[in-house]
């Protein structure tokens, strides 16, 4: 699939600031925004926190929308060529049932599939080509201030001065803590389901074919296992040979203790297989890196724009990673900012057009995900007969389920999209 970088106009805004960006934060959001501005005059520097990036658990299976958004941004053939693999299938399992094979090429709006990578590997790609196309990085440098105003300024470790920029990216994470030092009110949700990821390594292949009758030739699908009652979902892909990233996901309530550490791993495997993964996976791999769990509830920012200083990425919103729309949200933002900065001069309101377009989208995301969440995993007999009643209703007419893997946040989300998924319409 080609990428689609969009044209523009140069940027540079003169000398009266030492940068015209200063991103902080160099993971997918930072370095992707410098990559898409790059060729354009803009002098841009990214504040990177850690030396060399590791394994912190995090996305690792870009949906068909979000290829998309990667084509546009100029970043697709990139890290097809280096790190990723393409996964044109999506196989769903629920217990026991004839599973439902997605051929993503053939039926998403765009054409794309998914993309699957290591993210630690992603991330030095992406900060590494940032710099070749003229950002300057700084890595292993940790920004601890920012002021705010008509010159905002970027202070880094216990420097005073700092350093000033026509507009401030905070693409620092989902934890961002200059995100608060700014007075940035952090929304979130009540939390409901629990993420928990580890590596598989080993002679495995977790993108394998595994519903026989639509086995294609040579294809990679993401395989996901759904058990209703139990509250549980895993989904598995290979990221890389010999290496696969498996979630489990589940209900809050569904297990005692949180699966983290060493100590985790034999329960883990054990809710992983309860839940439909298939057990020889488990024969010919082992556990690498860390397991962990994460709250799934959505935090976020409204009107990420104030003052000279942008929010993108997981700092303006994060989503629940059970979903796995995180990196496509964050591609989303990227191009949303970066078509506001290069089609007005003007970067402060360039910025709040860019605040406005994310609330909009992030809005119809969040919709989705509550309607994903509350029939999917709600808990006793009442939710258990309305998802019989709604699983039998897709049976008949698949179009009931908002097509978000494929469409993103245009999916419709509206009271008549929410009382058809429900199977009150
Ligand atoms: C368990 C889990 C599973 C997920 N799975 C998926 C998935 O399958 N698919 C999907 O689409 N999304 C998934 N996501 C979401 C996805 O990982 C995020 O949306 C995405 O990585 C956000 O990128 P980012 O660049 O905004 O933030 P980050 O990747 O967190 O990057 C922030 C960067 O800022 C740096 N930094 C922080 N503070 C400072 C500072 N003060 N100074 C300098 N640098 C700083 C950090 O070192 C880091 O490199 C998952 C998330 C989690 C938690």
């Amino acid at each position: 699939m080609p990428d689609r970088k969009e044209g523009g106009t140069p940027l540079s805004g003169g000398a009266s600031a030492d940068y015209d960006l200063i991103i902080i934060g160099g993971g997918l959001a930072g370095a992707s925004l410098a990559i898409a501005l790059a060729g354009r005059g803009a002098r841009i520097l990214i504040v990177e926190h850690q030396d060399e990036f590791r394994d912190r658990i995090r996305g690792e299976v870009l949906m068909p929308w979000g290829s998309l958004e990667a084509q546009r941004l100029g970043i697709y053939s990139l890290l097809l060529q280096s790190c990723a693999i393409e996964a044109g299938y999506y196989s769903r399992f629920r217990n026991g049932l004839q599973p439902v094979v997605r051929d993503l090429l053939a039926t998403t709006p765009a054409q794309t599939c998914c993309m699957t990578f290591p993210h630690p590997q992603m991330q030095s790609i992406l900060l590494r080509h940032a710099e070749i196309l003229g950002t300057e990085v700084r890595r292993g440098t940790v920004a601890s201030a920012v002021t705010s105003g008509n010159l905002p300024r970027v202070h880094i470790g216990s420097d005073k001065d700092g350093l000033s920029a026509r507009l401030v990216v905070l693409a620092d994470g989902r934890d961002s803590r200059l995100r608060s030092l700014l007075g940035f009110e952090v929304r979130h949700d009540p939390e409901q389901l629990v993420t928990a990821g580890m590596i598989l390594e080993g002679d495995v292949n977790c993108s394998e074919f595994l519903a026989d009758h639509a086995r294609p030739h040579s294809a990679n699908t993401v395989n996901l296992f759904y058990d209703p009652k139990g509250g549980r979902m895993v989904i598995a892909m290979r990221i890389a040979p010999g290496r696969n990233r498996i979630y489990l996901i589940y209900h809050k309530d569904v297990l005692p203790k949180r699966l983290s550490g060493r100590h985790s791993v034999d329960e883990m495997v054990r809710q992983l297989q309860v839940t439909g993964a298939p057990g020889h996976w488990f024969d010919r791999a082992r556990q690498a890196g860390p397991l962990a769990s994460f709250d799934g509830s959505h935090r976020w920012v409204d009107r990420p724009y104030r003052d000279g200083v942008v929010l993108i990425g997981d700092t303006a919103a994060a989503t629940d990673p059970a979903w796995g729309r995180g990196l496509s949200r964050t591609l989303r933002d990227v191009r949303l900012l970066r078509d506001r900065l290069l089609e007005n001069s003007d970067w402060r309101s360039a910025a709040e057009a860019y605040a406005s377009d994310h609330d909009d989208f992030y809005g119809r995301m969040r919709r989705l995900e509550a309607m994903e969440t509350a029939l999917l995993f709600e808990r006793g007999e009442a939710a258990d007969r309305r998802r019989e009643h709604a699983f039998a209703l897709f049976a008949d007419d698949p179009t009931r389920v908002p097509d978000v893997m494929g469409l993103g946040p245009e999916a419709p989300s509206d009271e008549k999209a929410r009382a058809r998924y429900f199977g009150e319409l």
